[in-house]
This record gives C-alpha cells, sequence and structure tokens, in this order.
C-alpha cells in the first residue's frame, strides 16, 4: 500500500545536504510542495533545483535555527508562499568532536546544545503555533541512536538527541488532542558527510561503523528519509509521542 499524504506542503530544516536532502526529494516525490531551510545558502539552492528539476515545487530560505527571528521568518515565509506547513522535519543538527567528558570543553558544549536542541525547540514552537491555527500538522525531529543509547566521546551529541526526544514525546502529549503529531527518528550511522566527517579520516573507525550494526553495513540518507515520510502518512495517524530508530539492529544488542 502506497503512503498517502492529506497535507500539500512539507518543511525540511537542514535540507541542504545529507538526510535532509534525501527527505525534501522524497516529500517532492509524492507530490508535496516543499520549504528548504539550512544556513547553507548554496547546498540549500541545489536541493531546490534538484527538486524542480525533477518536476517538483520548492523554495529555499537561508535560516540559522539557532536564531529566533530567522525561523520565526521561516514559518512566516512557508505560510506566505503555500498557505500552510502540514509536515515539518526539523533535522539540523551538529556533531563535534568530543572527546570523553572531562576533556569537553564549555564551546562545544554551547554550539551543539544550540542547534541540536535549541534549534529544534525554536523550530517546534512556531510550527506548532502554526499548525495550532491551520487545525493540524505533523512534526518529525532528527534524533538519534545516541538519544536512545550511551555514546562514548560523543556525550554532550548524546544529551542532546535525548533532550530532541524529550521535547518530541512531551509535545506529543500536549497537542494530541489538537491533531497534532509529534514523532522522532533515530537513525544509527548514515552516510552522510557527517559521517565521513566523523569516521571516514580513519578507515579502522569506518570499518567499525559498519560493524556496529548487525546487519554489517551502515545506513542510508533515503533509508531515513523513508522513515521520516511513513511517520507523516496518514497511515501513522495513532503513532505519536514515538522515537523511531532506523539502526540496522544497533540498538537491540
Ligand atoms: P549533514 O551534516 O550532512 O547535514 C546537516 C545539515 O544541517 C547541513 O546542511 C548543515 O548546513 C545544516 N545545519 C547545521 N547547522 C545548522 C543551523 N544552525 N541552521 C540551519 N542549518 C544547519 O548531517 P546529516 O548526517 O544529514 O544529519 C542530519 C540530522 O540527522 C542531524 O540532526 C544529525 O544529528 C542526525 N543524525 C545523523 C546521523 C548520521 O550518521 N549521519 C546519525 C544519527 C542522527
Amino acid at each position: 500500500m502506497a503512503m498517502k499524504f492529506s497535507g500539500q506542503v512539507a518543511l525540511v530544516t537542514g535540507a541542504a545536504a545529507g538526510i535532509g536532502r534525501a527527505t525534501a526529494l522524497a516529500f517532492a516525490g509524492e507530490g508535496l510542495k516543499v520549504v528548504l531551510a539550512d544556513r547553507d545558502a548554496h547546498g540549500g539552492e541545489e536541493t531546490a533545483e534538484l527538486i524542480r528539476a525533477a518536476g517538483g515545487e520548492a523554495f529555499f530560505q537561508a535560516c540559522d535555527v539557532t536564531c529566533a527571528e530567522q525561523v520565526k521568518a521561516l514559518i512566516e515565509a512557508g505560510k506566505a508562499r503555500y498557505g500552510r506547513i502540514d509536515y515539518a522535519f526539523n533535522n539540523a543538527g551538529i556533531e563535534i568532536e568530543q572527546g570523553r567528558l572531562g576533556e569537553g570543553n564549555e564551546a562545544t558544549f554551547d554550539a551543539i546544545m544550540g542547534v541540536n536542541v535549541k534549534g529544534v525547540w525554536l523550530c517546534m514552537r512556531e510550527e506548532l503555533n502554526l499548525m495550532l491555527g491551520q487545525g493540524g500538522g505533523v512534526i518529525v525531529n532528527a534524533a538519534s541512536v545516541a538519544g536512545v543509547n550511551a555514546a562514548p566521546k560523543m556525550s554532550i551529541y548524546s544529551a542532546s538527541k535525548h533532550a530532541v526526544i524529550g521535547l518530541s514525546k512531551s509535545a506529543a502529549i500536549e497537542y494530541a488532542k489538537k491533531n497534532i503529531r509529534v514523532n522522532a527518528v533515530c537513525p544509527a550511522v548514515i552516510d552522510t558527510e557527517m559521517f565521513r566527517r566523523a569516521y571516514q579520516a580513519d578507515p579502522k573507525k569506518g570499518e567499525f561503523a559498519a560493524a556496529m550494526h548487525p546487519v554489517g553495513r551502515i545506513g542510508s540518507v533515503e533509508e531515513v528519509a523513508m522513515a521520516v515520510l511513513y511517520l507523516c502518512c496518514d497511515q501513522a495517524a495513532f503513532t505519536t509521542g514515538h522515537a523511531l530508530v532506523v539502526d540496522g539492529g544497533a540498538t537491540v544488542i
């Protein structure tokens, strides 16, 4: 059975690359209009071009998700252009080399928490108010398996993704009777720039990453995109407050 979407407009943050770009392309492939946001204008415009070249409809707005004014302007621009936002994928996130907790520094803490937690919270705040006004919607937040399990030498990142799941679950309950669903997607290691920066500099780390997953490989951006689309689609109407792992079995061992 094909996924069904009663809504017509999707928003994706962090849409200039990786999982965000793949999800934006997947939404467009389902016939949805897509609002693209990223702090990387070049990559964001490139994603918009890819969607248009495939016959879809999208526009890009530069936005740093850590800035409340820019996030507000983004949601207003989406509403002005397409009238509403039915699905929002809050995907923009960063990972910075951290070492063990005792070796951490404040700048790294503030940077990771700023994008991964405050950025998601700022986007959710604007999206929820828009969705309340339009009578419903669906939000999916990008967490990680590091938000479900421990992530040694990535403790700040892990804490930020645990926080994303906390925001998602709490909002899901707060808005459950308002026809708004909120879920999180929790990928394990996915083949993106973020992965290449973190693992591929050292080939041993790359092999280790594949071996972490019982299926024996890392995941693809399309596999995460499909999980996000499922959480948004009409058939997932009874699913809210869920943190869906997309992890090749990594969290059950
Ligand atoms: P990526 O680095 O390939 O893409 C992230 C995008 O977010 C980039 O285009 C970047 O410009 C944008 N971005 C970063 N900070 C921003 C900000 N302040 N404002 C607006 N845009 C900003 O990363 P990815 O691998 O596609 O990851 C996407 C999401 O999935 C992240 O939240 C990440 O934590 C999560 N995730 C990734 C993996 C993985 O293995 N790649 C695993 C689990 C979770």
